[in-house]
């Protein structure tokens, strides 16, 4: 039945308003808090879409659930492209780490395309007397049993990194969840929580500032990103293998008209090469992708692979929400 309403409301988009798209302002919904990492990127790349798709383009946060709620908005929205959503590696993690999602990664939506590449750092609030990460594992040894870790919720990037780092150092921390990283740092930097794994688009100013304490990349290299190129990698500070770099794509509901959808992918090509837009990502240690995955087909078959590298990862960790 939702199919044959999805199929009728396709038709109806594809007969009439086609020609204008868009017509109206088209919502981007981003499935975590305003002013973080994710949000970042949305109304960066916002900026660079108004021109090449010709049009208002509105952010609307949906945080809730490690990211299932904004993207569960968009598996249901109309099938217009008047709603779009901007996901990150959550959109991979989630189908392992909840028992009941609302939606089919990989059959409820359109894959738009693949934004961008980001690193993550290991941080924590300045009130810890660790300066450095052999520090830092000195100091997670004696306090064994008192760490918080705060995250943006299971299946965000946040919960995978700590999630990988609390097995890689074999402690168990406390982990406190949030609708975004954005009130996680809120915490953090009040000192209410003692560690955080995010996005360098929502860390790096705060490191560079001297508000939160750096620890580590998660990458396999270092960076080479001014404020955060002195930070050592976790794999050569000891945990062997340590590799995370997150990615962000743009996705469209099922069934929204082809024409539609390429009128979309060109824009955002054209968005991708918009060097302001770049400049900003490269500030933030994000990379911009240029390779194939900026085209549909590609960047479902990189999500798919996505879901088969991470999911036998939090399986085995035994995490699961309902
Ligand atoms: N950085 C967050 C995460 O851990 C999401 C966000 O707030 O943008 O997934």
């Amino acid at each position: 039945m939702k199919r044959l309403a999805l199929a009728l409301a396709a038709f109806a988009v594809a007969g009439s308003a086609l020609a204008e798209y868009p017509e109206k302002p088209v919502t981007i919904v981003v499935p975590f808090a305003a002013g973080g990492p994710t949000d970042k990127v949305a109304r960066d790349l916002a900026e660079a879409l108004r021109k090449p798709l010709g049009g208002t383009i509105v952010i609307e946060n949906v945080g809730g659930a490690g990211g299932t709620l904004g993207a569960t908005k968009v598996a249901k929205a109309a099938p217009d492209g008047y709603t779009l959503l901007l996901h990150h590696i959550g959109m991979a993690t989630s189908p392992a780490l909840y028992r009941t999602l609302q939606y089919k990664t990989l059959d409820d939506f359109e894959y738009l395309g693949l934004i961008n590449e980001v690193p993550m750092t290991l941080i924590g609030k300045t009130a810890l007397t660790a300066n450095s990460y052999a520090d830092l594992t000195k100091w997670l040894e004696a306090n064994r049993g008192k760490i918080n870790l705060a995250n943006a919720g299971l299946g965000s990037a946040s919960h995978l990194c700590g999630l990988l780092f609390q097995q890689s150092v074999k402690i168990d921390m406390t982990t406190v969840p949030y609708k975004g990283t954005a009130p996680a740092m809120t915490d953090l930097l009040g000192g209410q929580v003692d560690l955080m794994c995010d996005q360098t688009t929502n860390t790096t100013s705060q490191i560079e500032s001297g508000k939160v304490k750096a620890f580590a990349v998660t990458t396999s290299k270092r960076l080479t990103t001014p404020a955060l190129a002195k930070l050592p990698t976790l794999d050569e500070s000891g945990l062997k293998g340590f590799n995370v770099s997150i990615w962000h794509g743009l996705y469209a509901p099922k069934g929204t008209p082809k024409a539609v959808l390429d009128k979309v992918n060109a824009a955002l090509k054209t968005a991708l090469k918009d060097a302001e837009f770049d400049k900003r990502e490269q500030a933030l240690g994000a990379v911009i992708v240029t390779d194939g995955r900026v085209n549909p087909a590609e960047h479902k078959k990189f999500v798919e692979a996505e879901i088969n590298k991470w999911g036998p990862v939090i399986k085995a960790a035994g995490q699961y929400a309902d």
